[in-house]
């Protein structure tokens, strides 16, 4: 791998292993599957409906919030380091056949170099956690977008509440994850994430928790964003 990409060759290899599971709902990747309708929502609440617009989705994994949003009617591209879970998201795009996603391995840094301030909306999902530097990416994205076009993050908070909740109890306690799949040293402030986005030229527009109920095992949206959170940012019109 390119010593200057942006990326950690162990997560990327760790994501690649469980790729054939990606689209089991009941697989490693359940939370994903269950917490995709509410950021979907979330995204179109403040974005606006997705029909006909530009989507690009970074660090996609096997495309469930990607084919979730051309389904919605966005032309989507969704990229990804991992090999293995872009072909699955290809595989299950075809099986599906939703036409209007694609997918390819390129890092986002790259792309904006390639075609800056193509997409309307730009996502990126439970991904800046598991990169070397974060905000390198939340630049890239910046880039990408379109003046006045939104970027969407979402990511795991950094402080005692959210290790014990995010991996004390989702990796050892309820195993919802693999444990091993978050590092509490890459979890990120809402003011780190603030930073970075406003340095990038991005006006925070939004911030909104996703809480997780052991007892009803549901997710929900939330004013609390103590572990899980949404951040919803806008490039300037200039
Ligand atoms: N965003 C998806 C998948 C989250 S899992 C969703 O929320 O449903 C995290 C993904 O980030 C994995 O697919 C992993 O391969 C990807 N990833 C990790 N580091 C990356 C990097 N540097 N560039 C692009 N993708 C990366």
């Amino acid at each position: 791998m390119d010593a200057r990409l942006n990326a950690d060759a162990a997560e990327l290899a760790k994501f690649s292993e469980l790729a054939h599971r990606w689209w089991d709902p009941d697989s490693e990747f359940r939370p994903l599957h269950q917490i995709n309708p509410l950021r979907l929502g979330w995204i179109e609440s403040l974005a606006g409906p997705l029909r006909g617009r530009a989507v690009l989705d970074v660090g996609c994994g096997g495309g469930i919030l990607a084919e979730a949003m051309a389904r919605q009617g966005g032309d989507v591209l969704g990229i990804d380091l991992a090999d293995k879970p872009l072909k699955v998201a290809q595989l299950h795009a075809l099986e599906q056949q939703v036409a209007n996603v694609r997918y390819r391995a390129v890092s986002a840094e790259a792309l904006a170099d390639e075609q800056p301030g193509t997409f309307d909306v730009v996502t990126c999902m439970e991904m800046l956690e598991h990169v070397p530097d974060p905000a390198s990416i939340v630049n890239a994205c910046a880039r990408l977008v379109k003046p006045g076009g939104w970027v969407m993050f979402s990511t795991l908070n950094r402080n005692p509440k959210a290790f014990l909740f995010a991996i004390v109890g989702a990796e050892y306690v309820l195993r919802l994850l693999p444990r091993g799949t978050h590092e509490y040293r890459k979890f990120i402030r809402p003011s780190e994430l603030a930073g970075w986005a406003r340095q990038a030229g991005l006006d925070v527009r939004a911030l909104r928790g996703l809480t997780y109920n052991p007892l009803t095992q549901r997710y929900a949206l939330a004013s609390d964003t103590s572990v899980n959170y949404l951040m919803a940012t806008q490039r300037g019109q200039g």
